[in-house]
């Protein structure tokens, strides 16, 4: 048997709604965007939400909105992918690393509030494998001490905590659509707000500084009207090329619509994985899973001697990976304040397990067995 890790779950439905630009030829930023955009806002509950090409797009520019003097500081998790803590660099800012909360490895809050200063202007919590970070407890500290918050949603796409949406309740949301991530447009990402007045610029910015509705413009193309003027567009801001097109919207809208269901799938594996694994003394869960409360996207254990798992699961078929190498020992992060002790040692336990709507029953059972076997 052959698990893979993760897998994109596309279908027909996916070719259809391509089908259907393909047919109105239009295949750049164009009506699938804003419409896809349009539905991510009433799903997530947001006041708004703009399509970017992905989340490490989202994050540059989210960070960009506040306009922080170069130099300032921003608190990143240390485990966390490599996008979190560049959107910083991008931005001529510092990022403070910080330790994982040794349960559920999202932000540790403690040291979170021990490494503040004066310096730090915004906070990037991460929704680590979808598990949420206590927002409740972090909005009221970060508005006491006046800093913004951006959450990095690529982790969780629909999740909530408390009845509200991740993503939600910081000052910008920011998700993935990459294709191993919980739902998938290829590559893609969306920033939502709940304050539409912060992202007045944000369409320019995604698009080359250009704030412009073009598939609107071209059908009034053939007008005959001497003041069209349908090529005009002033530029006020530093915009990127950031921008999604409606052929990753066309697949966001029909993944949209089956993302219920694939939050519903990896919930079940990952209740199978706990039952399975609960007897096996020296494999824990990598954090406390709550598959029924949480939409989660990443399952993994915790074992000694991780490598030799590896090696076992490998030589039967099974794809495994690790999420992730924290920040602070990677080289290019060396000269910036870290000191993350309990993750830098802990991460060295962790295996991440095949999970992906599509995994059958069957290939689960298989994992199970081979983990007992060793
Ligand atoms: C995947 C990931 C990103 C980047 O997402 P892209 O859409 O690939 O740019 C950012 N943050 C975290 C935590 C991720 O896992």
């Amino acid at each position: 048997m052959n698990v893979r890790l993760f897998k994109p779950s596309v279908g027909t439905e996916e070719l259809e709604m391509i089908q259907q630009a393909f047919e109105r030829s239009w295949i750049g930023l164009g009506p699938n965007v804003n419409k896809f955009e349009e539905e991510w806002a009433k799903f997530i509950n947001a006041k708004l939400a703009i399509g970017v090409n992905s989340a490490t797009a989202a994050l540059h520019l989210a960070l960009m909105l506040f306009d922080f003097p170069p130099g300032k500081k921003v608190l990143v998790p240390s485990l966390t992918f490599a996008s979190t803590a560049t959107s910083i660099l991008y931005n001529q800012l510092v990022p403070v690393f910080i330790d994982s909360d040794p349960e559920n490895l999202g932000i540790d809050l403690d040291d979170m509030k021990n490494k503040y200063d004066e310096d730090v202007v915004a906070v990037i919590p991460v929704h680590y494998a979808g598990h949420p970070v206590p927002m409740d407890e972090l909005m009221p500290w970060a508005k006491e001490k006046g800093i913004k918050v951006i959450e990095d949603c690529a982790h969780t796409a629909g999740g909530e905590y408390k009845g509200k949406a991740l993503g939600t309740w910081g000052d910008v949301g920011c998700f993935s659509f990459e294709e191993k991530k919980c739902m998938t447009t290829g590559d893609g990402g969306m920033m939502v707000t709940n304050e539409p007045e912060l992202f007045k610029d944000v369409k320019a910015m995604r698009w080359v500084g250009i704030d412009k509705d073009n598939w609107k413009t071209a059908q009034k193309y053939t007008d005959a009207n001497i003041d069209a003027m349908h090529w005009y567009y002033e530029l006020n801001v530093l915009g990127y090329k950031y921008n999604m097109n409606d052929l990753a919207a066309s697949i966001g809208l029909a993944q949209l619509k089956k993302l219920p269901s694939f939050n519903k799938r990896r919930a079940e594996i990952i209740r199978k994985y706990l039952d399975g694994i609960s007897a096996m003394p020296n494999i824990d869960p990598l954090l406390s899973y709550e598959p029924e409360k949480y939409d989660y996207w990443l399952f993994g254990v915790r074992a000694e001697n991780r490598n030799d798992l590896i090696m076992h699961l490998k030589s039967n078929g099974i794809a495994t990976g690790c999420h992730f190498t924290p920040l602070s020992v990677q080289p290019i992060f060396q000269q910036y304040e870290s000191n993350c002790e309990f993750i830098e040692k802990e991460a060295d336990k962790f295996i991440t397990l095949p999970l992906h709507p599509d995994l059958t029953d069957e290939e689960v059972d298989y994992v199970i067995n081979k983990l007992k076997q060793y």
